[in-house]
């Protein structure tokens, strides 16, 4: 198959801010599968309603089945064909934060999406993205468009076309190449399915500024609880179960005092015969010693993390990077979102670096927030 890479012309004028390649919404009516933009990272997208387009996406990123897909749609109206329910939490989060990077796991409907999207769970994954290329494409498609991350499976998600090229190129139909996106990180799932409202992935909107809203008096009258919840993996977002963002180095997470990480980083680096990288912070990048070192903004500066963290990862890979060292960031992370995508790139190696080179395995590995927090 041959892959096209167009570009879309945003020209910011009424009514329809977007000029779509010519056929991106033909070939996802027809069954096809388009790469596309949304504010988060890129999306690989079907019909959400067409059966066998949508199992075309499982095979093109190498996902697992039983990995549901998020519904992605471009007004609110269109979540109540996918769920019967009438929750006031969905209209009340939804005026907070759509469109936006959440999604909501709601009780899929009886008119809802086929079991390719949701792996025949009886909850569906819906979300309205802000990106003026997603939107147009999701409007003129015919309102539904089922995508995940237009990563093959286990890759960093891309947040540039060329990622999407560098995995699927062959595989899809078409890349719309928006440039790079602004968030950069997945969106955090929120789940409304039951009693218990509980964060399943964390994003950038934080569990604290979900809670807020649940709590106004125009949401809900019960306010959610603040403990965090040890769930069995299963009952969580079933893709983050999976060895996820990670690069094909074997990387290790640093925390510490800024000295001490710095100390540990260098003296690893330089004893060892395998190509060495360092994923920094911007104060600190000019002070390691190693053959690649990439910046990722401002140890303060969370935004600009996230959003160069995913092609830091994918530098990485390309220069050949064997042992990783990354800086924990976790100054800038306020909702524990990096510290939840560094913990899975770095499978779980984590090491606080004290005076001497010295080193200790992290407890609570992760740092920030778990999935499955209850809020
Ligand atoms: P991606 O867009 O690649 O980040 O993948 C979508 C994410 O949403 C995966 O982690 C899925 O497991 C999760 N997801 C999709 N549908 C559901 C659902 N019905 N219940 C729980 N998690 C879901
Ligand atoms: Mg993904």
């Amino acid at each position: 198959m041959q892959t096209r890479v167009t570009k879309a012309e945003i020209v910011r004028s009424l009514p329809e801010p977007v000029v779509l390649p010519q056929e991106a919404a033909e070939i996802i009516r027809r069954g096809g599968l388009v790469a596309f933009p949304t504010e988060t990272v890129y999306g690989l997208g079907a019909d959400a309603f067409n059966e066998e387009a949508c199992a075309k996406i499982y095979e093109a990123k190498g996902r697992p089945s039983d990995n549901p897909l998020i519904v992605h749609i471009a007004e609110y109206e269109s979540i109540l064909r996918l769920t019967d329910d009438r929750n006031p939490r969905m209209k009340a989060l939804a005026e907070s934060f759509w469109p936006g990077p959440l999604t909501m796991i709601v009780k899929r409907g009886r008119n809802s999406v086929p079991d390719a999207v949701t792996g025949g769970r009886d909850t569906v994954a819906v979300r309205w993205p802000s990106h003026p290329v997603a939107q147009a494409l999701i409007r003129v498609a015919g309102g539904y468009i089922a995508a995940p991350s237009a990563n093959r499976s286990g890759r960093p998600s891309p947040t540039k076309a060329s990622h999407v090229i560098e995995d699927l190129d062959g595989r899809i139909d078409m890349i719309i190449d928006g440039g790079d996106t602004q968030v950069g990180l997945e969106s955090t799932i929120v789940d409304l399915s039951e009693e218990e409202v509980r964060i399943l992935r964390p994003g950038m909107i934080g569990a604290e500024e979900i809670a807020r809203v649940l709590a106004a008096p125009e949401g809900v009258s019960q306010l959610p609880s603040a403990a965090a919840a040890e769930e069995a993996e299963e009952a969580l977002a079933p893709g983050m179960k999976y060895t996820h963002y990670a690069p094909k180095g074997e990387m290790t997470l640093v925390s510490g005092d800024k000295e001490h990480v710095i100390s540990y980083i260098n003296r690893s680096a330089s004893g060892t015969d395998k190509i060495t990288g360092v994923i920094s912070s911007e104060e600190n990048a000019a002070l390691y010693k190693a053959d690649v070192i990439i910046s990722c903004g401002s140890r303060t500066d969370g935004a600009a993390v996230a959003q160069r963290l995913y092609a830091a990862l994918r530098e990485m890979d390309a220069r050949g990077a064997e042992l990783i060292f990354c800086e924990d960031f976790s100054e800038a992370d306020k909702t524990g979102a990096i510290a939840n995508r560094l913990h899975k790139a770095s499978g779980g190696r984590h090491v606080f670096a004290e005076a001497d080179g010295r080193v200790r395995a992290k407890q609570n590995p992760g740092g920030g927030q778990r999935d499955g927090t209850a809020i």
